[in-house]
């Protein structure tokens, strides 16, 4: 999100670590769970229907479609899917954070 400019800017004006502190707050206000991903997980470019990663997505692609499985996806639904499986996934586990940096390793081990 940093390399968006705009979205940086917004979310420099707001400061991550109070949006963070609100979302919290009103989990706890509700009685949810709160589940934290970790910021490198490839929300974007893991498709949602088989789960291959792309080894690159910039960001003026808004659409694409998965070399394995040929699933069109929407960069942003995608996400998003990928977000809420990977939030239910730590939930069933009983863990407050998710391990996703172990599993982007284990996935991407050319990457550092
Ligand atoms: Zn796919």
């Amino acid at each position: 999100m940093v390399q968006n400019h705009c979205l940086a800017k917004s979310i420099s004006d707001v400061g991550w670590g109070e949006f963070v502190r609100q979302l919290e707050y009103k989990a706890a206000w509700y009685g949810r769970t709160l589940v934290k991903i970790d910021k490198w997980y490839p929300s974007s470019k893991r498709c949602s229907h088989c789960g291959h990663v792309l080894d690159s997505l910039s960001l003026d692609v808004r659409f694409w479609m998965c070399p394995e499985c040929h699933t069109f996806h929407d960069r942003d639904n995608n996400a998003a899917k990928n977000v809420l499986a990977a939030g239910l996934a730590v939930s069933a586990c009983g863990e407050k954070e998710s391990r996703m940096v172990t599993l982007r390793h284990l996935r991407q081990p050319h990457r550092a």
